[in-house]
């Protein structure tokens, strides 16, 4: 390609600090150093945790950055030593690696990976290859996918098929494999059980449809947005509680609708209070909740007792999936229409209107909002 080996001038969405609107800037996108690859981004989903980042986590450790990490794209060009990629490859970058060598990689106890770019807090700035105005733009999650070019580690990235279509499968990058995966391979749902899923943006409506394919009798959908209900029905839900119609707390109205709790619980709000209502609500002695709400600078708490007899607290990140070799099949599972995509996408927006997608998700207007570059 006549890009190879150069630099490559282009558009991006930069945060330059929290709590400020994105700006839309030419950045500077350096070729990729070794094992990494240069790939042209195609289509972005734009996830809370991206929200997260920006508004709602007080740390203030990850600016100047470039945003976006369900992104989907085709590959530019590669650095050495790369062989698993080439360019025209149709890829999906990846917030959680998979090395396939290290410690977590070789055990199938986990989908972490000692490269995870959450592990990179250090040198963050180092890792980066983006410039702008003459300053180094962090690439949060390792992926930044608000912006038209983006370089990733190639244990970091999906091979996909070429007839996926891109502007549809980004969405498995992140929130939808999250929200599935949490229900079948995190709360590993039974045949018969009853669920109840709290927060019913992407990542919700995705576990409603994991407890669905796992073969959940009964799924109770929970969200404070009376207006997701007929969505999450749309997804298997078979009744739908908001808490703003009850006095009492949540828990107790699931105990009750439940003769004693459910059997598993996922929370997808991203709210401590929420989480600790989600473990309160599942059966005493055998329920099991998982935390996929991300909440990184809040404490969470319950009552012991309310573990000693049995329940299962845990948490989930990108749905337990080993990444690199379960995004591609994700991929074909929604082209042979065994998983939906399509209907969690709402809102198709350019690049530029980044900020408004922020605010269709925050006031709950939006599912899923898909930018396209
Ligand atoms: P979203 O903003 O689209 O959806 C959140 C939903 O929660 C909304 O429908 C909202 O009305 C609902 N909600 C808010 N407060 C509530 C309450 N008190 N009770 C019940 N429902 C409530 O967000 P999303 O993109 O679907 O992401 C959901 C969460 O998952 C976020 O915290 C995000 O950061 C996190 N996340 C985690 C991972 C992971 O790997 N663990 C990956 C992706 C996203
Ligand atoms: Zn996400
Ligand atoms: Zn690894």
């Amino acid at each position: 390609m006549a890009t190879t080996g150069k630099v490559i001038k282009c558009k991006a969405a930069v945060a330059w600090e929290p709590k400020k609107l994105l700006t839309i800037e030419e950045i500077e996108v350096a070729p990729p150093q070794a094992h990494e690859v240069r790939l042209k981004v195609v289509a972005t989903g734009v996830c809370h945790s991206d929200y997260y980042v920006l508004y709602e986590d007080i740390r203030d450790y990850a600016f100047p950055c470039v945003l976006g990490h369900e992104g989907a794209g085709i590959v530019e060009s590669v650095g050495p030593g790369v062989t698993r990629f080439k360019p025209g490859d149709k890829v999906i970058p990846l917030f959680a690696s998979q090395c396939g060598e290290c410690l977590l990689c070789l055990s199938d106890k986990t989908n972490q990976c000692v490269k995870n770019w959450t592990l990179a807090d250090k040198d963050m700035k180092s890792k980066s290859r983006f410039t702008c105005k003459g300053k180094v733009i962090i690439q949060f999650m390792g992926t930044s996918t608000f912006s038209e070019y983006t370089v990733v580690s190639e244990v970091a990235l999906a091979k996909i098929p070429d007839s996926a279509p891109l502007e549809k499968v980004c969405l498995l990058g992140c929130g939808i494999s999250t929200g599935y995966g949490a229900a079948i391979n995190s709360a590993k749902v039974q045949p018969g059980s009853t669920c109840a899923v709290f927060g019913l943006g992407a990542v919700g409506l995705a576990a409603v449809m994991g407890c669905q394919a796992a073969g959940a009798s009964r799924i109770i959908a929970v969200d404070i947005n009376k207006d997701k209900s007929s969505k999450a029905k749309e997804f298997g839900a078979t009744d739908f509680v908001n808490p703003k119609d009850y006095k009492k707390p949540i828990q107790e109205v699931l105990m009750e609708m439940t003769d004693g709790g459910v059997d598993f619980s996922l929370e997808c709000a991203g709210n401590v209070d929420v989480m600790r209502s989600a473990l309160e609500s599942t059966r005493r002695a055998w329920g099991v909740s998982v935390i996929v709400g991300w909440v990184a600078v809040k404490d969470v708490s319950t009552k012991p007792v309310d573990l000693i007899c049995g329940r299962t607290w845990k948490g989930s990140s990108f749905g337990g999936w080993k990444s690199v070799q379960s995004v591609p099949k994700l991929v074909s599972d929604y082209m042979d229409k065994k998983i939906k995509v399509d209907e969690f996408i709402t809102h198709t927006l350019p690049l530029e209107k980044v900020n408004e997608a922020f605010d269709l998700m925050i006031t709950g207007k939006s599912i899923r909002t898909v930018l396209k570059m």
